[in-house]
């Protein structure tokens, strides 16, 4: 369902039927069908660990959002992800934010995949969020090798972030955490302890697309 054309304008991104209206952004992109099933508001995640103040996700991970974010990243499609991102930033622009954030940090990459993929997908969705947040973005976040998370086990996952996510400086005030997706959480966790360890007074977190409303505790 998610084969992904890569000439733009030709079809649907995420079926490829014709696109018979000529919308702005990522709507434009997408047939009438599936616009239907863009999510309208960001939805809060729960049982977050005491280090996350707070989580959003804009849709499910087996969603169209999750499904889109998947063909691009896989796929090399760095124009679909921006596109995505700039609906993310809408999404966020018109969220009621509990509160206000110092700084935008995104969830780092690994240096390998970014020079194969010539793009950092994270950064990438998260370049509009600045506009919409009212706050900086700052890559306040350093991840040591490993081994990327996809294709592993529940249990590799936890075993490979324990440790592999540490901050670049000390920080203070208040951060959003951003991600592309939320599996089981192992990621999100190690980066926002990072974050809070380094003198973040709070870390909430906001992730286009998650398999669940949890995020797994370390
Ligand atoms: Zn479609």
């Amino acid at each position: 369902m998610f084969e992904l054309y890569a000439a733009w304008g030709q079809g649907c991104v995420a079926c490829s039927t014709p696109v018979e209206t000529r919308r702005p952004g990522l709507e434009g992109r997408l047939c009438l069908a599936c616009r239907q099933q863009l999510p309208t508001a960001l939805t809060e995640l729960r049982r977050l660990p005491p280090w996350i103040a707070a989580g959003w996700s804009a849709g499910g991970y087996s969603g169209l959002l999750g499904g889109l974010v998947r063909a691009a990243k896989y796929g090399g499609q760095e124009g679909v992800l921006a596109e995505v991102g700039a609906f993310l930033a809408e999404q966020a622009a018109h969220y009621d934010w509990p509160q206000d954030f110092d700084a935008i940090a995104p969830v780092p990459g690994t240096v390998a995949r970014r020079l194969a993929r010539g793009f950092d997908p994270v950064m990438v969705l998260a370049r509009h969020l600045p506009g919409a947040v009212g706050a900086p973005l700052d890559c306040a976040i350093s991840r040591r090798g490993g081994a990327p998370q996809a294709g592993q086990s529940h249990a590799g996952r936890l075993a490979n972030v324990r440790g592999a996510y540490t901050a670049k400086k000390r920080v203070s005030g208040h951060w959003l955490l951003v991600d592309d997706v939320l599996t089981t959480g192992a990621t999100a966790s190690a980066c926002a302890l990072a974050l809070r360890e380094a003198g973040a007074e709070s870390v909430c977190l906001l992730v286009l697309a998650s398999s669940s409303a949890s995020v797994q505790t370390l």
